[in-house]
């Protein structure tokens, strides 16, 4: 990828608390593309998305969107920067109906989607309009988390495992709607652990270990670094 990357993350540090988990991690994200952060349990994947968000306080290095040094600002000020995050538990209200969950989160940049919009995007939001967040499938409410973080008018998106738990055809379902995303302009950080999911949609996998980047791997040559990757994830 040329020109000037979109989001550039360089020597981040992260802490909870005492604890060092993020140790100097170095990656690009370029406009219009969809890109992974591929790594087993406690890698830190994670809580690479929340410095990004401005989530995790104890952050230090530098984190770069549009040229803007976004360390030390509030997640508010970040959200309108154009990023959002659909965390690995979805964050709708399970008490809401999906059209609330909908309405609820402000659209905090022109060319959120409208809920009209969002209902072209994903016709079975419209038919479960009504429905209770708790009463909807997991598929389902991977699609509405993701709808929520379309209507702020976010560019950059941050999503967190939209794969997990979800069964075969509604992950390949999920994979459909990335690559839509990444047609109508938008960019795409996805933090995995299936890879083969991750192969169906990225275009560069940057694998994390221990807090750091250790490697890239451009998605047309992740065939023949397959079975490492496997190995590398404990598939
Ligand atoms: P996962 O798929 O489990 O989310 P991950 O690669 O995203 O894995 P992180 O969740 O970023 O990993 O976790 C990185 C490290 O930080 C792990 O050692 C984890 O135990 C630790 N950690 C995560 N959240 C907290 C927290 N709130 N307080 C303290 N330590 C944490």
């Amino acid at each position: 990828a040329n020109g000037t990357p979109l989001l550039e993350v360089k020597d981040l540090h992260g802490h909870y608390g005492e604890s060092h988990v993020l140790h100097g991690m170095n990656f690009e994200v370029h406009p219009g593309e969809v890109v992974t952060l591929l790594g087993r349990n406690g890698a830190g994947k994670t809580t690479t998305m929340r410095a990004i968000m401005g989530l995790l306080r104890k952050r230090a290095g530098s984190i770069r969107y549009q040229g803007t040094e976004t360390v030390g600002l509030q997640p508010n000020k970040i959200a309108r920067l154009g990023i959002a995050i659909c965390p690995e538990e979805r964050g709708i209200f399970a008490s809401l109906s999906v059209r609330e969950n909908l309405l609820l989160p402000p659209v905090v940049l022109p060319g959120g989607l409208t809920v009209d919009e969002v209902h072209e995007l994903f016709p079975r939001l419209e038919e479960r309009r009504n429905s209770q967040g708790t009463k909807l499938s997991g598929g389902e409410q991977q699609m509405l988390a993701i709808a929520r973080i379309l209507r702020t008018g976010a560019k950059l998106l941050l999503l967190d495992e939209p794969s997990e738990g979800l069964a075969p055809v509604i992950v390949q379902h999920i994979g459909q709607i990335i690559r839509d995303l990444k047609k109508k302009g938008f960019t795409v950080l996805l933090v995995e652990q299936n890879f083969h999911f991750a192969s169906t949609v990225a275009d560069r996998h940057y694998v994390v270990e221990h807090g750091r980047v250790v490697d890239m791997v451009p998605n047309d040559k992740i065939a023949e670094n397959a079975a490492r990757l496997e190995a590398f994830l404990g598939v």
